[in-house]
């Protein structure tokens, strides 16, 4: 990477160790641990109030922990104010100084910390061409658009090189398209930097297509984390498997068991799963997740180990895709996708048709 360059050095490791913060009696964060390693793009995902605005705030110094700690490289940080952090943040808002240029805005953070205009034009530059935003180094932030101002947004909070860049929900003002071009913009950026990033979002979507790992918060605790795939497609609980993506949850009974496969009655009809977390533990009534696109539709009964007879009741066409509700007498209403270029039933409602999966393609999970 060209001298100058933000963010040339490799990224720094940040760990929360039992970290706490109480408002009350309200936990908001409650006994977190989470190591983000070097370098990575790490994604706090969970539902409005699960406590990702008040992590992100904590590491950057802005709220104080009730508990626990915070490291940077093995260094603790817990009680280190904001401006000795030297971290990065990027917002929702853009925040920008409405009277300044955009190069002096990006210059800002160099010049608080007593640079000069003069020393800092080459990182202003770099930092421009990075977020693609070189020819509109002299525009007021008034005359950008909400993308233009996010990414100068960004380019300010990367200019002085921080340890961590930390981004609470930069992209949730922007329209669907805008936002879906800026996430292969983020990815990129973190990608060409090496620093590391920490990214707060209640879009599913978004935490899957950028993170290289995601934490999924519940109530202000951890409820699961690992990389993108392996969340997706193994959820430990109902609760990642609905907010991850989506689920028809199969309630069971064990029948019986053989070495890696079960035999299950769920509406009084039996089918069979493959694997569970902790197979040997398997007894007595099971929640098994089975996600809409696993499923094939089929006007006939299909040759899957597991078959049940529905009827369409409602159906959207997205272009690429089409969703089904498909009444079913075993097991209540179920949802299931289909590419709309291969979809090999007729969409209309009251059409009988036939669901079909193999045993892995559905999860066993626990009910909470
Ligand atoms: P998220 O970012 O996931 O939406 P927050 O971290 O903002 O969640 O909030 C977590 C919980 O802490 C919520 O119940 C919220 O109401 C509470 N909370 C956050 N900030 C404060 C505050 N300054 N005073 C009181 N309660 C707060």
């Amino acid at each position: 990477m060209p001298e100058g360059t933000p963010g040339a050095r490799s990224g720094h490791a940040l760990s929360l160790r039992n970290l706490s913060k109480y408002y009350g009696a309200t936990a908001a964060v409650d006994g977190v641990d989470l190591d983000v390693p070097r370098g990575s793009f790490l994604t706090l995902l969970g539902p409005s109030g699960s406590g990702k605005t008040t992590i992100l705030m904590a590491i950057a110094g802005f709220v104080e922990p009730s508990g626990g700690s915070i490291l940077l490289d093995d260094k603790d940080i817990t009680r280190l104010p904001p401006d000795k952090r030297n971290f990065g943040m990027v917002f929702q808002g853009y925040a920008l100084f409405p009277h300044m240029t955009v190069a002096d805005n990006i210059w800002f953070p160099l010049k608080v910390r007593g640079v000069s205009k003069a020393d800092a034009s080459t990182k202003i530059k770099n930092a421009l061409e990075l977020v693609q935003m070189g020819h509109l180094a002299e525009r007021f932030p008034s005359q950008l658009s909400g993308g233009q101002q996010q990414r100068v947004a960004l380019a300010r909070a990367i200019v002085f090189e921080p340890d961590l860049l930390l981004l609470d929900e930069p992209l949730s003002a922007l329209d669907k398209k805008l936002r879906a071009d800026l996430q292969w913009e983020l990815k990129s950026l973190h990608q060409r930097l090496g620093t590391t990033f920490i990214y707060v979002t209640h879009d599913q979507e978004e935490a899957l297509s950028m993170s290289d790992n995601i934490v999924i918060l519940r109530d202000g605790q951890i409820e699961q984390e690992g990389v993108p795939g392996d969340l997706y497609e193994k959820p430990a609980t109902k609760f990642v498997a609905d907010f991850l993506g989506k689920s028809n949850f199969l309630q069971g009974k064990l029948a019986t068991k053989q070495a890696d496969t079960f035999a299950y009655v769920c509406g009084g009809q039996t089918l069979v799963q493959k694997g569970a977390p902790d197979h040997a533990k398997v007894t007595g009534d099971i929640l098994i997740a089975l996600r809409p696109e696993k499923i094939t539709l089929t006007p006939q009964r299909p040759s899957t180990t597991n078959a049940v007879a529905g009827r369409i009741t409602a159906f959207n066409y997205y272009g690429s895709a089409y969703h089904f509700q498909v009444g079913t007498e075993a097991m209540g209403e179920l949802i299931a996708t289909a590419p709309a270029w291969t979809c090999a039933v007729e969409p209309s409602i009251g059409n009988e048709i036939w669901l079909g999966w193999e045993p892995d393609a559905s999860v066993v999970v626990r009910d909470r």
